[in-house]
């Protein structure tokens, strides 16, 4: 078998998804130093990771010395020292082109001259963000499910210019953080998306016109269908903001089936933006989700 390679890993955005892919980066074992736009942010980011090992340590999933590990391999820093020898860049920032592409410029500035460029898009094409960063041939979509650490899939996304060595050294990557990847061709969506946000997006456009209340909608597909969570619930877990994103760019490259439903923009324009602010379909709380709509 080959040797496992001994990355460092710099995950830069310590938002939703960047703090639990970093997560689970170190609990892999491997060096993992988290950015944001400043150190405080990213800090915020790990102090979230340390309440989940300690969560998982209280119901005895995991060994105290475990977490304590973990935490040790996880710095939170400044992009740049995130990416000082890195060998893998995982970017887990807002889903525009113009940040991504500023964001690993500039990791391939301070990055191994091997490194890997990962990014955790939703939607937007590899294929020009490997060209505008300048290094198409290690450029891969490596998009990670929320939350990172509970779900397996890992969504490899192949852009024109990647190359075979990088399509392996990601499959290995995936396999070392105990994930299954799958392994899809660069186009609007990729698999996940493009079906995702559309029973979403159809969700939505049912909760307009009447069809049913939140809560019977999602009962539908997770009855009906045994999806695991309904679709609105799921919007509200992903993030409306994050959600309107997606088919904005999917509507632009894709057509009209993708159009942003018009009570999502109104959402997003008030804030409720689902459980990262307490308010979406459903109103958020420790003690669980209840449906806005009663
Ligand atoms: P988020 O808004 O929760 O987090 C984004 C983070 O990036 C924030 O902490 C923000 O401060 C930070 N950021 C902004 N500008 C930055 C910069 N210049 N440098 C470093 N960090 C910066 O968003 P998210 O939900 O974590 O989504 C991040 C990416 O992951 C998006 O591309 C999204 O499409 C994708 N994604 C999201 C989900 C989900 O369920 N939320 C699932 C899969 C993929």
């Amino acid at each position: 078998m080959a040797e496992r390679e001994a990355h460092v890993v710099a995950v830069l955005g310590a938002g939703t998804m960047g703090h639990g892919i970093a997560q689970v980066c170190a609990q892999a074992g491997f060096e993992t130093r988290l950015a944001d736009v400043d150190v405080p942010v990213a800090a915020a980011g790990r102090a979230k990771v340390e309440q989940t090992l300690a969560r998982l340590v209280g119901k005895g999933k995991l060994s105290a010395d475990a977490a304590a590990a973990t935490l040790g391999r996880l710095l939170a820093v400044d992009a740049d020292a995130a990416c000082a020898g890195a060998t893998i860049v995982v970017e887990a920032a807002p889903e525009k082109m113009e940040l991504k592409v500023d964001l690993l410029s500039r990791a391939a500035r301070h990055a191994d001259a091997r490194a890997l460029f990962a990014s955790n898009t939703s939607s937007l094409s590899i294929t020009e963000l490997g060209r505008r960063v300048g290094a198409p041939e290690r450029t891969i979509g490596a998009h990670f499910f929320n939350p990172p650490p509970v779900m397996e899939l890992l969504e490899l996304v192949r852009g024109v210019g990647t190359s075979d060595e990088t399509i392996d050294r990601a499959l290995a990557f995936a396999a070392a953080i105990g994930k299954t990847p799958i392994v899809i061709r660069d186009f609007p969506g990729f698999a996940t998306s493009r079906l995702g946000v559309c029973i979403g997006a159809e969700a939505i456009r049912m909760l307009e016109q009447g069809v049913g209340k939140v809560a019977d909608i999602d009962r539908a597909m997770e009855l009906g269908y045994r999806h695991p969570m309904g679709p609105l619930k799921l919007g509200d877990l992903v993030g409306l903001d994050v959600r309107l994103a997606i088919l904005e760019h999917l509507h632009e490259e894709l057509g009209e089936v993708f159009r942003p439903p018009a009570l999502l923009r109104q959402m997003v324009r008030a804030g409720r933006l689902g459980k990262k602010t307490g308010h979406g379909f459903y109103r958020w709380t420790d003690a669980g989700a209840e449906p806005s709509d009663g």
